[in-house]
């Protein structure tokens, strides 16, 4: 049953910048985006936890195994009915025992804030290893071979620490966008063991951290990041061929497109047809993917870019770019394809099969990230 109970008001610390958060340096930190203008917040302590003003520095406890309801108010926040300046912090008391919020489990300080809208931002901050604790299994099945572990543990720790910008409020958003992170719930001794073998490694280009982006599966040669999303391409992220996933489930899938979705697509791009004749692959880029699409219509031909064709059929189902076959069938067209997901750097059944034939996790990294050294970032 939710209990709803009264602050205790404690004046442990009052003066602004005295209560230090207690946490133990652990390599860098990290600023998590938990929720982005949330309407409120479930908070469950299974421990006494303070919720400290930022501001006054003054800390309020919350109470053991106990729910409460978070909201913003005004320019402050209410806690259980108790209005705060925003923003605020939540610490464990002790440094060890965890937050729980919306069904997750988070290690690290949670800051909340009101947004002008009247909503709540809700950041963690936590080191950047203890970050990683919660990536790993969200990004790969912990049963996978410890090598593949270890090289995702290395991919994500680069792909996060590139994104630390202190002159941001946070620095990496929870979600597939980005990396998923959904707190600590799935830790496990694998995921201990990939994130703690390789502490501190990370992926470099020329004294520069590479954007060390994943996917699923390639369907048999890497994209490479200018024909993925036109950004400046550098050695590691170029494409390469792949041998290793063709045993993986993703590496050919099909998919119907129906005439009349396509006809209401093209409209949408600003076709006035009304009858596609055929459909074609426009153009290549080098690892075979199809960046863009040439309908032929009764108006004339168009032109549509791959990637906006996946994003309005779902990148689900309409699994990569890289398409090996179109063919017409009643009704509409049968695609044929390679993959899952958009091909950059990483084929994470590519490191799956490298690690069960006995390959080490440097080797995996140095066939996905040609070129780039593996690194301490300290
Ligand atoms: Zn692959």
């Amino acid at each position: 049953m939710k209990r709803i109970l009264a602050l205790a008001l404690l004046f442990i610390c009052s003066a602004p910048g005295r209560c230090a958060d207690g946490a133990e340096e652990n390599g860098p930190r990290i600023r998590v985006a938990i929720s982005l203008s949330a309407p409120s917040l479930n908070l469950k302590t299974s421990a006494r936890i303070y919720a400290q003003e930022v501001k006054t520095g003054q800390k309020y406890l919350l109470l053991e195994n106990a729910a409460y309801e978070v909201r913003a108010a005004g320019k402050g926040i209410a806690v259980a009915g108790q209005e705060l300046s925003s923003p605020i912090k939540l610490l464990a008391s002790d440094g060890e025992e965890r937050i729980r919020l919306g069904g997750n489990l988070y290690k690290g300080d949670i800051l909340i804030k009101a947004t002008p809208e009247g909503r709540l931002d809700i950041i963690e901050y936590l080191s950047l290893e203890d970050y990683l604790y919660g990536v790993l299994p969200s990004e790969m099945s912990s049963d996978w071979p410890l090598e593949a572990l270890k090289a995702q543990a290395v991919a994500s720790r680069t792909y996060a620490m590139k994104f630390i910008n202190p002159a941001r409020d946070y620095d990496i958003t929870n979600g597939a966008e980005m990396q998923v992170y959904n707190g600590t719930n799935k830790i496990n001794s694998r995921i201990i063991e990939a994130v703690n073998s390789t502490r501190g490694e990370v992926l470099k280009y020329k004294g520069k951290l590479i954007t060390a982006f994943f996917h699923a599966c390639c369907g048999g040669h890497t994209a490479s990041v200018k024909s993925a999303w036109g950004e400046d391409v550098i050695k590691p992220l170029y494409g390469v061929p792949d041998p290793f996933c063709s045993a993986s489930s993703h590496y050919r899938w099909e998919y119907f497109l129906s005439s009349v979705d396509l006809l209401k697509f093209i409209q949408s791009q600003g076709s006035t047809a009304l009858k596609i004749k055929s459909m074609k692959i426009n153009q290549k880029d080098r690892s075979g993917r199809a960046a863009s699409f040439r309908f032929t219509t009764d108006a004339g031909p168009k032109v549509v870019q791959t990637t906006d064709l996946r994003k309005r059929f779902g990148t689900y189902e309409f699994r990569s770019t890289y398409i090996t076959r179109i063919a017409s069938v009643k009704g509409g067209y049968e695609l044929t394809g390679r993959g899952w997901g958009h091909g950059v750097g990483m084929c994470q059944e590519g490191a799956k099969y490298m690690a069960q034939k006995g390959k080490p996790y440097k080797k995996i990294l140095r066939h996905y990230y040609p070129g780039a050294a593996i690194i301490d970032y300290e």
